[in-house]
Protein backbone atom coordinates (compact mmCIF):
# COMPACT_ATOMS: atom_id res chain seq x y z
CA UNK A 1 0.00 0.00 0.00
CA UNK A 2 3.15 2.54 0.50
CA UNK A 3 3.92 1.95 -2.87
CA UNK A 4 5.15 5.90 -4.23
CA UNK A 5 2.99 5.17 -7.46
CA UNK A 6 -0.20 4.39 -5.07
CA UNK A 7 0.19 7.63 -2.66
CA UNK A 8 0.61 10.29 -6.57
CA UNK A 9 -2.94 8.70 -7.63
CA UNK A 10 -4.41 8.96 -4.57
CA UNK A 11 -3.50 12.60 -4.28
CA UNK A 12 -5.41 12.95 -7.65
CA UNK A 13 -8.34 10.86 -6.70
CA UNK A 14 -8.68 13.13 -4.06
CA UNK A 15 -8.64 16.09 -6.53
CA UNK A 16 -10.88 13.78 -8.70
CA UNK A 17 -13.27 13.54 -5.88
CA UNK A 18 -13.57 16.61 -4.87
CA UNK A 19 -14.05 17.59 -8.25
CA UNK A 20 -17.28 15.37 -8.15
CA UNK A 21 -18.45 16.73 -5.33
CA UNK A 22 -18.44 20.19 -6.49
CA UNK A 23 -20.51 18.92 -9.73
CA UNK A 24 -22.62 17.12 -7.78
CA UNK A 25 -25.66 19.66 -7.24
CA UNK A 26 -26.06 20.64 -10.28
CA UNK A 27 -26.41 16.77 -11.11
CA UNK A 28 -28.85 17.03 -8.51
CA UNK A 29 -31.17 19.56 -9.76
CA UNK A 30 -31.49 18.15 -13.52
CA UNK A 31 -33.44 15.62 -12.01
CA UNK A 32 -36.28 18.25 -11.74
CA UNK A 33 -35.51 19.85 -14.87
CA UNK A 34 -38.41 19.93 -17.38
CA UNK A 35 -38.73 17.36 -20.53
CA UNK A 36 -37.95 20.29 -22.67
CA UNK A 37 -35.05 21.28 -21.27
CA UNK A 38 -33.53 18.41 -20.94
CA UNK A 39 -33.96 17.38 -24.50
CA UNK A 40 -32.28 21.35 -25.28
CA UNK A 41 -29.61 20.45 -22.76
CA UNK A 42 -28.78 17.34 -24.91
CA UNK A 43 -29.24 18.42 -27.68
CA UNK A 44 -25.93 20.68 -27.54
CA UNK A 45 -24.66 18.20 -26.06
CA UNK A 46 -25.37 15.80 -28.45
CA UNK A 47 -23.54 19.06 -31.42
CA UNK A 48 -20.89 19.58 -29.37
CA UNK A 49 -19.55 15.77 -29.07
CA UNK A 50 -20.55 15.48 -33.17
CA UNK A 51 -18.50 18.63 -33.87
CA UNK A 52 -15.44 17.43 -31.57
CA UNK A 53 -15.62 13.99 -32.98
CA UNK A 54 -16.21 14.76 -36.48
CA UNK A 55 -12.46 16.96 -36.03
CA UNK A 56 -10.29 14.66 -33.79
CA UNK A 57 -11.77 11.11 -34.75
CA UNK A 58 -10.84 9.97 -38.47
CA UNK A 59 -13.74 6.95 -37.91
CA UNK A 60 -16.30 9.11 -37.04
CA UNK A 61 -15.91 11.14 -39.19
CA UNK A 62 -15.29 8.89 -41.72
CA UNK A 63 -19.05 7.90 -40.86
CA UNK A 64 -20.57 11.30 -40.92
CA UNK A 65 -21.23 11.99 -44.70
CA UNK A 66 -23.20 14.99 -44.97
CA UNK A 67 -24.49 15.35 -41.16
CA UNK A 68 -23.92 18.96 -39.81
CA UNK A 69 -22.79 18.86 -35.96
CA UNK A 70 -23.63 22.33 -35.83
CA UNK A 71 -27.65 21.71 -36.48
CA UNK A 72 -27.92 17.83 -35.94
CA UNK A 73 -30.68 16.87 -33.78
CA UNK A 74 -31.11 13.54 -31.65
CA UNK A 75 -33.67 12.24 -35.21
CA UNK A 76 -30.53 12.85 -37.49
CA UNK A 77 -28.08 10.48 -35.26
CA UNK A 78 -30.48 7.18 -37.58
CA UNK A 79 -28.05 9.04 -40.14
CA UNK A 80 -24.79 7.37 -38.62
CA UNK A 81 -24.29 3.57 -38.76
CA UNK A 82 -24.40 1.84 -35.74
CA UNK A 83 -20.54 1.10 -33.78
CA UNK A 84 -20.51 -2.78 -33.24
CA UNK A 85 -17.94 -3.87 -30.34
CA UNK A 86 -15.55 -5.50 -32.18
CA UNK A 87 -15.52 -2.60 -34.61
CA UNK A 88 -14.57 0.04 -31.73
CA UNK A 89 -11.53 -2.32 -30.61
CA UNK A 90 -10.39 -3.13 -34.09
CA UNK A 91 -10.61 0.18 -35.23
CA UNK A 92 -9.16 1.86 -31.37
CA UNK A 93 -6.56 4.10 -32.74
CA UNK A 94 -8.87 5.58 -35.12
CA UNK A 95 -11.39 6.51 -32.89
CA UNK A 96 -9.24 7.66 -29.51
CA UNK A 97 -9.23 11.89 -30.01
CA UNK A 98 -6.30 12.43 -27.12
CA UNK A 99 -3.09 13.31 -29.45
CA UNK A 100 -0.18 10.45 -28.60
CA UNK A 101 -2.41 7.97 -27.23
CA UNK A 102 -3.12 4.49 -29.08
CA UNK A 103 -4.09 1.10 -28.71
CA UNK A 104 -0.34 -0.01 -27.98
CA UNK A 105 0.24 2.79 -25.26
CA UNK A 106 -3.02 1.83 -23.64
CA UNK A 107 -2.43 -1.73 -23.71
CA UNK A 108 1.36 -0.49 -21.68
CA UNK A 109 -0.74 0.90 -19.36
CA UNK A 110 -2.36 -1.61 -18.51
CA UNK A 111 0.50 -4.68 -18.66
CA UNK A 112 2.78 -2.26 -16.08
CA UNK A 113 0.21 -0.29 -13.79
CA UNK A 114 0.71 -1.54 -10.11
CA UNK A 115 -2.50 -0.08 -9.00
CA UNK A 116 -5.21 2.50 -10.94
CA UNK A 117 -3.77 5.42 -12.26
CA UNK A 118 -4.09 8.62 -14.51
CA UNK A 119 -1.52 9.00 -17.81
CA UNK A 120 0.16 12.53 -18.57
CA UNK A 121 -3.62 13.58 -20.23
CA UNK A 122 -5.04 12.20 -16.67
CA UNK A 123 -6.79 9.57 -18.61
CA UNK A 124 -7.91 6.51 -16.76
CA UNK A 125 -7.24 3.03 -18.87
CA UNK A 126 -9.55 0.28 -18.17
CA UNK A 127 -10.37 -2.95 -19.53
CA UNK A 128 -13.03 -5.80 -19.27
CA UNK A 129 -13.61 -9.29 -20.81
CA UNK A 130 -17.07 -8.79 -21.19
CA UNK A 131 -19.94 -11.31 -21.92
CA UNK A 132 -19.53 -10.98 -25.57
CA UNK A 133 -16.18 -12.12 -25.27
CA UNK A 134 -14.33 -9.57 -26.95
CA UNK A 135 -11.90 -8.10 -24.68
CA UNK A 136 -12.49 -4.01 -24.56
CA UNK A 137 -9.56 -1.56 -23.80
CA UNK A 138 -11.46 2.02 -22.92
CA UNK A 139 -10.09 5.49 -21.66
CA UNK A 140 -12.00 7.91 -19.55
CA UNK A 141 -11.06 11.35 -19.60
CA UNK A 142 -10.69 13.92 -16.27
CA UNK A 143 -14.41 15.56 -17.34
CA UNK A 144 -15.81 12.14 -18.23
CA UNK A 145 -15.38 10.27 -15.16
CA UNK A 146 -16.27 13.48 -12.74
CA UNK A 147 -20.10 13.26 -14.86
CA UNK A 148 -19.84 9.73 -15.01
CA UNK A 149 -19.45 9.25 -11.18
CA UNK A 150 -22.33 12.06 -10.95
CA UNK A 151 -24.62 10.06 -12.83
CA UNK A 152 -23.64 7.14 -10.27
CA UNK A 153 -24.24 8.88 -7.17
CA UNK A 154 -26.87 11.94 -8.25
CA UNK A 155 -30.17 9.78 -7.00
CA UNK A 156 -28.78 8.88 -4.23
CA UNK A 157 -27.92 12.69 -3.17
CA UNK A 158 -31.44 13.48 -4.30
CA UNK A 159 -32.92 11.31 -2.07
CA UNK A 160 -30.16 11.55 0.95
CA UNK A 161 -28.38 15.19 1.01
CA UNK A 162 -25.89 14.25 3.36
CA UNK A 163 -25.27 10.92 1.98
CA UNK A 164 -23.73 8.11 4.13
CA UNK A 165 -21.08 8.33 6.84
CA UNK A 166 -19.94 4.73 5.76
CA UNK A 167 -20.00 2.86 2.35
CA UNK A 168 -19.19 -0.55 1.81
CA UNK A 169 -18.15 -0.73 -1.92
CA UNK A 170 -18.36 -4.56 -3.81
CA UNK A 171 -16.72 -3.92 -6.29
CA UNK A 172 -13.55 -5.54 -8.34
CA UNK A 173 -11.82 -4.17 -5.94
CA UNK A 174 -8.43 -3.65 -8.30
CA UNK A 175 -7.72 -2.39 -11.75
CA UNK A 176 -7.88 -3.05 -14.55
CA UNK A 177 -12.19 -2.86 -13.97
CA UNK A 178 -13.72 0.19 -13.84
CA UNK A 179 -16.05 -0.60 -11.12
CA UNK A 180 -14.13 0.34 -8.21
CA UNK A 181 -13.36 3.73 -9.15
CA UNK A 182 -16.53 4.44 -10.15
CA UNK A 183 -18.49 3.47 -7.04
CA UNK A 184 -15.94 3.96 -4.17
CA UNK A 185 -17.13 7.63 -3.70
CA UNK A 186 -17.14 8.95 -0.47
CA UNK A 187 -20.22 11.56 0.08
CA UNK A 188 -17.94 13.84 1.74
CA UNK A 189 -14.40 14.49 2.78
CA UNK A 190 -15.26 13.02 6.06
CA UNK A 191 -17.27 9.84 4.83
CA UNK A 192 -15.01 6.87 4.74
CA UNK A 193 -15.34 3.57 2.31
CA UNK A 194 -14.44 0.36 2.83
CA UNK A 195 -13.76 -1.56 -0.97
CA UNK A 196 -14.69 -5.37 -0.51
CA UNK A 197 -13.41 -7.36 -3.31
CA UNK A 198 -16.40 -9.27 -4.73
CA UNK A 199 -14.15 -12.47 -6.38
CA UNK A 200 -13.20 -12.60 -2.69
CA UNK A 201 -14.49 -16.17 -0.96
CA UNK A 202 -17.83 -15.39 0.75
CA UNK A 203 -16.77 -15.57 3.95
CA UNK A 204 -14.04 -13.19 3.76
CA UNK A 205 -17.08 -10.75 2.16
CA UNK A 206 -19.38 -11.47 5.15
CA UNK A 207 -16.43 -11.11 7.88
CA UNK A 208 -15.32 -7.70 5.82
CA UNK A 209 -19.51 -6.48 5.76
CA UNK A 210 -19.51 -7.67 9.45
CA UNK A 211 -16.51 -5.17 10.35
CA UNK A 212 -17.33 -2.27 8.21
CA UNK A 213 -21.21 -2.08 9.40
CA UNK A 214 -21.89 0.46 6.40
CA UNK A 215 -24.24 2.82 6.59
CA UNK A 216 -24.90 1.90 2.55
CA UNK A 217 -24.20 -0.50 0.35
CA UNK A 218 -22.78 0.01 -3.31
CA UNK A 219 -21.81 -2.88 -6.05
CA UNK A 220 -22.28 -5.90 -7.61
CA UNK A 221 -26.31 -7.26 -7.69
CA UNK A 222 -25.30 -10.78 -6.77
CA UNK A 223 -22.73 -10.43 -3.99
CA UNK A 224 -25.29 -7.83 -2.59
CA UNK A 225 -28.03 -10.38 -2.51
CA UNK A 226 -26.07 -12.78 -1.25
CA UNK A 227 -25.12 -10.54 1.98
CA UNK A 228 -29.39 -9.92 2.65
CA UNK A 229 -30.09 -13.35 2.32
CA UNK A 230 -27.01 -13.64 4.57
CA UNK A 231 -28.88 -11.45 6.78
CA UNK A 232 -31.91 -13.13 6.26
CA UNK A 233 -30.32 -16.16 7.49
CA UNK A 234 -29.47 -14.36 10.48
CA UNK A 235 -25.84 -14.88 10.02
CA UNK A 236 -24.92 -11.01 9.71
CA UNK A 237 -26.29 -8.69 11.80
CA UNK A 238 -25.95 -4.89 8.91
CA UNK A 239 -28.32 -2.77 8.67
CA UNK A 240 -27.74 -0.15 5.48
CA UNK A 241 -29.93 2.58 4.61
CA UNK A 242 -29.55 2.75 1.38
CA UNK A 243 -28.81 0.53 -1.27
CA UNK A 244 -27.05 0.60 -4.78
CA UNK A 245 -26.65 -2.24 -6.87
CA UNK A 246 -24.32 -2.16 -10.21
CA UNK A 247 -22.82 -4.34 -13.09
CA UNK A 248 -24.51 -7.47 -13.11
CA UNK A 249 -28.56 -8.17 -13.57
CA UNK A 250 -30.23 -7.51 -10.39
CA UNK A 251 -32.70 -10.09 -9.97
CA UNK A 252 -36.06 -10.60 -8.70
CA UNK A 253 -35.18 -12.61 -5.92
CA UNK A 254 -31.68 -10.65 -5.01
CA UNK A 255 -34.55 -7.13 -5.07
CA UNK A 256 -36.93 -9.14 -2.73
CA UNK A 257 -33.80 -10.77 -0.44
CA UNK A 258 -32.68 -6.99 0.20
CA UNK A 259 -35.97 -5.33 0.92
CA UNK A 260 -36.83 -8.38 3.20
CA UNK A 261 -33.54 -8.01 4.91
CA UNK A 262 -32.94 -4.15 5.30
CA UNK A 263 -36.46 -2.82 4.35
CA UNK A 264 -33.78 -0.36 2.33
CA UNK A 265 -34.37 1.84 -1.11
CA UNK A 266 -32.82 0.25 -4.21
CA UNK A 267 -31.40 2.28 -6.75
CA UNK A 268 -29.99 -0.38 -9.31
CA UNK A 269 -27.49 0.99 -12.13
CA UNK A 270 -27.53 0.11 -16.10
CA UNK A 271 -24.04 0.43 -17.13
CA UNK A 272 -21.21 -0.57 -18.85
CA UNK A 273 -17.19 0.64 -19.23
CA UNK A 274 -18.00 2.10 -22.58
CA UNK A 275 -20.75 4.68 -21.86
CA UNK A 276 -20.48 4.54 -18.50
CA UNK A 277 -23.96 4.98 -16.53
CA UNK A 278 -26.96 4.56 -18.96
CA UNK A 279 -29.64 4.60 -16.33
CA UNK A 280 -30.41 4.40 -12.69
CA UNK A 281 -33.14 3.66 -10.30
CA UNK A 282 -34.43 6.53 -8.18
CA UNK A 283 -35.73 4.14 -5.15
CA UNK A 284 -39.37 5.34 -5.05
CA UNK A 285 -40.66 4.22 -8.73
CA UNK A 286 -40.15 1.53 -10.49
CA UNK A 287 -37.50 0.35 -13.42
CA UNK A 288 -34.52 3.08 -14.28
CA UNK A 289 -34.25 6.39 -15.26
CA UNK A 290 -32.14 7.22 -18.33
CA UNK A 291 -29.62 9.90 -18.07
CA UNK A 292 -31.14 11.85 -21.00
CA UNK A 293 -29.03 14.88 -20.35
CA UNK A 294 -26.37 12.40 -20.60
CA UNK A 295 -27.13 9.43 -22.83
CA UNK A 296 -29.02 8.76 -25.86
CA UNK A 297 -30.80 5.39 -26.04
CA UNK A 298 -31.63 4.91 -29.50
CA UNK A 299 -34.15 0.94 -29.56
CA UNK A 300 -33.66 0.41 -33.47
CA UNK A 301 -34.69 -2.41 -36.07
CA UNK A 302 -32.25 -4.98 -37.58
CA UNK A 303 -30.77 -2.17 -40.13
CA UNK A 304 -30.46 0.67 -37.20
CA UNK A 305 -33.80 2.56 -38.17
CA UNK A 306 -35.06 3.69 -34.45
CA UNK A 307 -38.69 2.51 -33.74
CA UNK A 308 -41.55 3.58 -31.61
CA UNK A 309 -41.72 2.82 -28.16
CA UNK A 310 -43.95 0.22 -28.37
CA UNK A 311 -42.30 -1.79 -31.21
CA UNK A 312 -40.23 -4.28 -30.91
CA UNK A 313 -36.47 -3.55 -31.15
CA UNK A 314 -33.78 -5.85 -32.21
CA UNK A 315 -30.81 -4.11 -30.60
CA UNK A 316 -30.52 -0.70 -28.50
CA UNK A 317 -27.77 1.60 -29.13
CA UNK A 318 -26.54 4.21 -26.84
CA UNK A 319 -23.97 7.64 -27.90
CA UNK A 320 -22.38 8.87 -24.13
CA UNK A 321 -22.28 12.65 -24.37
CA UNK A 322 -19.48 12.76 -21.97
CA UNK A 323 -17.33 10.79 -23.95
CA UNK A 324 -14.83 13.14 -25.50
CA UNK A 325 -11.59 10.90 -25.27
CA UNK A 326 -12.75 8.31 -27.16
CA UNK A 327 -16.59 8.82 -28.57
CA UNK A 328 -19.31 5.71 -28.43
CA UNK A 329 -21.82 6.99 -31.01
CA UNK A 330 -24.65 4.65 -31.79
CA UNK A 331 -22.97 1.71 -29.83
CA UNK A 332 -24.87 -1.15 -29.69
CA UNK A 333 -24.61 -2.42 -25.81
CA UNK A 334 -26.25 -6.10 -26.82
CA UNK A 335 -29.23 -5.41 -23.97
CA UNK A 336 -32.40 -5.25 -24.92
CA UNK A 337 -34.92 -2.03 -22.93
CA UNK A 338 -38.30 -1.87 -22.73
CA UNK A 339 -39.57 1.58 -22.24
CA UNK A 340 -41.91 2.12 -19.46
CA UNK A 341 -44.82 5.14 -20.15
CA UNK A 342 -46.17 7.65 -17.29
CA UNK A 343 -44.87 10.12 -14.99
CA UNK A 344 -42.68 8.12 -11.80
CA UNK A 345 -43.76 8.75 -8.59
CA UNK A 346 -40.59 10.55 -7.98
CA UNK A 347 -41.68 13.36 -9.66
CA UNK A 348 -38.59 12.99 -12.59
CA UNK A 349 -38.94 13.83 -15.97
CA UNK A 350 -36.20 11.72 -16.52
CA UNK A 351 -37.77 9.16 -18.76
CA UNK A 352 -37.88 5.15 -17.67
CA UNK A 353 -36.65 2.12 -18.55
CA UNK A 354 -37.88 -1.63 -17.20
CA UNK A 355 -34.78 -3.27 -15.63
CA UNK A 356 -32.94 -4.66 -17.86
CA UNK A 357 -32.90 -7.91 -17.70
CA UNK A 358 -29.77 -9.24 -19.01
CA UNK A 359 -27.49 -9.37 -22.33
CA UNK A 360 -29.04 -11.52 -25.15
CA UNK A 361 -25.73 -13.57 -24.93
CA UNK A 362 -27.27 -14.99 -22.06
CA UNK A 363 -29.73 -16.87 -23.99
CA UNK A 364 -29.22 -20.44 -24.71
CA UNK A 365 -29.81 -21.43 -28.14
CA UNK A 366 -30.15 -25.16 -28.93
CA UNK A 367 -30.55 -25.64 -32.47
CA UNK A 368 -33.30 -23.12 -33.51
CA UNK A 369 -34.61 -23.11 -29.88
CA UNK A 370 -33.83 -20.09 -28.24
CA UNK A 371 -34.41 -20.89 -24.14
CA UNK A 372 -34.13 -17.57 -21.83
CA UNK A 373 -32.49 -17.22 -18.63
CA UNK A 374 -35.15 -16.21 -16.89
CA UNK A 375 -36.52 -20.43 -17.45
CA UNK A 376 -33.86 -20.92 -14.71
CA UNK A 377 -33.89 -18.13 -12.48
CA UNK A 378 -37.79 -18.54 -12.38
CA UNK A 379 -36.59 -21.86 -10.74
CA UNK A 380 -33.20 -21.53 -9.37
CA UNK A 381 -34.21 -17.60 -7.87
CA UNK A 382 -37.26 -18.19 -6.24
CA UNK A 383 -35.27 -21.18 -3.67
CA UNK A 384 -34.80 -20.00 -0.39
CA UNK A 385 -32.38 -22.29 0.29
CA UNK A 386 -29.87 -21.88 -3.06
CA UNK A 387 -27.55 -18.91 -2.53
CA UNK A 388 -25.61 -18.58 -5.11
CA UNK A 389 -25.94 -21.14 -8.99
CA UNK A 390 -24.41 -20.80 -12.61
CA UNK A 391 -26.01 -22.45 -15.28
CA UNK A 392 -23.36 -24.39 -17.87
CA UNK A 393 -25.00 -25.29 -21.15
CA UNK A 394 -24.87 -28.81 -22.74
CA UNK A 395 -25.72 -30.03 -25.80
CA UNK A 396 -28.79 -31.75 -24.32
CA UNK A 397 -29.61 -29.54 -21.55
CA UNK A 398 -27.65 -27.95 -18.49
CA UNK A 399 -25.11 -28.43 -15.67
CA UNK A 400 -26.07 -26.90 -13.03
CA UNK A 401 -24.08 -25.44 -9.59
CA UNK A 402 -25.72 -24.82 -6.66
CA UNK A 403 -24.56 -23.09 -3.29
CA UNK A 404 -27.00 -23.56 -0.37
CA UNK A 405 -28.82 -26.51 0.90
CA UNK A 406 -31.96 -27.04 -1.81
CA UNK A 407 -32.68 -30.89 -2.58
CA UNK A 408 -30.93 -31.28 -6.05
CA UNK A 409 -33.24 -33.79 -6.72
CA UNK A 410 -36.47 -31.85 -6.37
CA UNK A 411 -34.56 -28.78 -8.54
CA UNK A 412 -33.34 -31.04 -10.81
CA UNK A 413 -37.19 -31.87 -11.86
CA UNK A 414 -38.51 -28.22 -11.32
CA UNK A 415 -36.03 -27.53 -14.26
CA UNK A 416 -36.94 -30.48 -16.54
CA UNK A 417 -40.27 -28.98 -16.28
CA UNK A 418 -39.73 -25.45 -16.53
CA UNK A 419 -37.67 -25.85 -19.87
CA UNK A 420 -40.44 -28.04 -21.16
CA UNK A 421 -42.61 -25.23 -20.54
CA UNK A 422 -40.49 -23.12 -22.74
CA UNK A 423 -40.70 -26.15 -25.72
CA UNK A 424 -37.70 -27.95 -24.71
CA UNK A 425 -39.34 -31.68 -23.31
CA UNK A 426 -37.11 -33.98 -22.50
CA UNK A 427 -33.77 -31.72 -21.85
CA UNK A 428 -31.33 -33.40 -19.26
CA UNK A 429 -30.58 -31.36 -16.58
CA UNK A 430 -27.74 -31.97 -14.17
CA UNK A 431 -27.83 -30.58 -10.42
CA UNK A 432 -24.42 -29.88 -8.41
CA UNK A 433 -24.03 -29.05 -4.74
CA UNK A 434 -20.45 -26.97 -4.71
CA UNK A 435 -19.12 -25.02 -1.45
CA UNK A 436 -18.09 -22.18 -4.08
CA UNK A 437 -18.71 -20.79 -7.52
CA UNK A 438 -15.06 -18.76 -8.69
CA UNK A 439 -16.00 -15.19 -9.74
CA UNK A 440 -14.42 -14.02 -12.94
CA UNK A 441 -10.81 -13.26 -11.51
CA UNK A 442 -10.47 -9.67 -13.01
CA UNK A 443 -13.87 -8.09 -12.70
CA UNK A 444 -15.46 -10.23 -9.63
CA UNK A 445 -18.32 -10.67 -11.37
CA UNK A 446 -20.12 -14.07 -11.19
CA UNK A 447 -21.25 -15.76 -14.35
CA UNK A 448 -24.87 -17.09 -13.53
CA UNK A 449 -25.07 -18.30 -17.60
CA UNK A 450 -22.49 -19.77 -19.60
CA UNK A 451 -23.76 -20.91 -23.11
CA UNK A 452 -22.05 -23.53 -25.07
ZN1 LIG B 1 -38.43 7.98 -10.25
Amino acid sequence: MAHPGHAAYERLRAAHLAAVRGALDDHVARLDWSAERIESHRTERLRALLGWARERSPFHAARMGGLDPATATVADLAALPPMLKGEAQQEWDAIVTVPGVDRAAAERVLATQEWFGYTPDALQVFSSGGSSGVRGVYVWGWEQFVTLACLAWRWQRRADPAGPERLAVLSAGGPPHASTPLFDVPASASASTVVIPAAAPFDEVLAAARVARPAALVGYASVIGRLARATLAGDLDIRPARVSTNSEPLTEEDREAIENAWGAPVHNLWGSTEIGVQAVGCGIGEGLHVCADEVILERVDAVGRPVGPDEPAVRTLATGLAGYAFPFLRYDLGDDVTPLPGPCPCGSAMPRIAAVAGRRDDDFRYGALVVPASAFRLVLGVDPRISEYQVHQTRAGAEVLVVGSPDPAAVRAALITELARFGFPGAVVDVRLVDRIPRNAASGKLARFLPL
